[in-house]
C-alpha cells in the first residue's frame, strides 16, 4: 500500500470580502497526482508561494482536496472517521519550533503527544527514551526547551512527532529558521530516522544540498508538479531549474558550464567530492590499448 497517495488534488483558497462574497479564487495546488512508497526519502522543492505548504496540510488532512483526494495509508483524508488516525500514521513538523513546544521539559513535551492519544504511562516513557535517543537529544532530557538552540530545539519537535509512532513525518521547512550547525544536525537526524528506522519522509526545503540524498524530489511551480525524478535526474536540468528561481547548488552549476563547453563531465553533480573525482578522470584518463 502506498503511504501517500494523491490523485488530481486541487485546493483552492477563496477570497471574500467584508460581507462574505467571494472576491477570488486562488488555486494553491493545481492536479497534483504522486505517490510516495513506505520507507521513501521525499523531497519536496518550489519557489515560495508555489503550493507546498498547502499541498502538506492535506497529508496530515489539516486541509481537504477542492477536487481529487489523498490517500494516507490507503485512508481517504475526507472520510471524517479517520481524521485521527490519519494524523496518527502522518505526523507534521513546522518550520518555527518555538510554535511546536509547549512543555516546560524536554521530556515532558515528547510525551505529551501519546499522553493525549491514551498511551499507557509506561509506554509513553519508553518513547520518549526512543524518541529522543533516535534525534540524539536524550542528554537533555531534563532540560528546559527555552534553552536549547533553534536546531535542538527542532530536533525536541521532531521528537515528539516520533513519540506517537507515525508511519510517516512530514516536514514543512523545518531548517529555515536554523543556523548552519543546527541545518546539519536536523537533516542528520532526519536521515537517520529514515535510514536506520525505515521511516517514510518527506521533506519540504528551499535548501538543495538538503535533498542530495532523497530517493525522489518533486518540483513544485505554481501549484503543479513542474519536474520529478531522482535527485540526479532534478538536477541536470539546470535551466529549467533557474526557471523555476530555484537556487542551483554553486558546484552543481560549476560542472554544468564546464560540461557546456565541451568537458566530459557527467549530468547531474551533486557533491563537491563527485565533483572532484570528475576532475581527476579529465587529469588522468584511463590509457587505451
Ligand atoms: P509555499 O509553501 O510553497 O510557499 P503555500 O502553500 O504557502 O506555498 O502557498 C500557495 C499559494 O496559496 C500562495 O499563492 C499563497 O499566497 C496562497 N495561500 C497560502 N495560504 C493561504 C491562506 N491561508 N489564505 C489564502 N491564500 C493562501
Ligand atoms: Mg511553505
Amino acid at each position: 500500500m502506498k503511504t501517500v497517495k494523491a490523485r488530481n488534488v486541487v485546493f483552492e483558497y477563496i477570497r471574500r470580502d467584508e460581507e462574505g462574497n467571494v472576491e477570488g479564487i486562488n488555486t494553491a495546488v493545481d492536479h497534483v497526482s504522486l505517490d510516495v512508497n513506505p520507507g521513501e526519502f521525499i523531497a519536496i522543492l518550489g519557489h515560495n508561494g508555489s503550493g507546498k505548504s498547502t499541498f502538506a496540510k492535506h497529508i496530515n488532512a489539516i486541509l481537504y482536496p477542492t477536487e481529487g483526494n489523498l490517500w494516507v495509508d490507503g485512508m481517504d483524508t475526507l472520510d471524517e472517521e479517520k481524521l485521527w488516525e490519519i494524523r496518527q500514521t502522518a505526523g507534521m513538523v513546522f518550520q518555527n519550533p518555538d510554535n511546536q513546544i509547549i512543555g516546560q521539559v524536554v521530556e515532558e513535551d515528547v510525551g505529551f503527544g501519546p499522553e493525549n492519544m491514551g498511551v499507557p504511562t509506561k509506554e509513553i516513557w519508553e518513547r520518549v527514551e526512543e524518541s529522543l535517543k533516535a534525534v540524539g537529544m536524550y542528554e537533555y532530557r531534563k532540560h528546559s526547551p527555552n534553552k536549547l538552540s533553534g536546531g535542538q530545539k527542532q530536533r525536541v519537535s521532531i521528537a515528539g512527532v516520533l513519540a506517537m509512532h507515525p508511519k510517516c513525518i512530514i516536514l514543512d521547512e523545518p531548517t529555515a529558521m536554523l543556523d548552519p550547525n543546527g541545518r546539519a544536525d536536523v537533516i542528520r537526524a532526519v536521515r537517520a530516522l529514515n535510514e536506520v528506522e525505515g521511516m517514510t519522509v518527506i521533506l519540504i526545503t528551499h535548501y538543495m544540498e538538503e535533498i542530495i540524498h532523497a530517493d525522489k524530489v518533486f518540483v513544485m511551480d505554481k501549484g503543479k508538479i513542474a519536474m520529478e525524478g531522482t535527485p540526479k535526474e532534478v538536477f541536470s536540468r539546470v535551466e529549467e531549474l533557474k526557471a523555476l528561481r530555484l537556487d542551483v547548488p554553486q558546484v552543481t552549476l560549476l560542472a554544468y558550464e564546464l560540461q557546456k563547453r565541451g568537458l566530459p563531465i557527467p549530468k547531474g553533480i551533486l557533491t563537491t567530492e563527485e565533483f572532484t573525482r570528475e576532475i581527476q578522470k579529465l587529469r588522468n584518463p584511463v590509457r587505451r590499448a
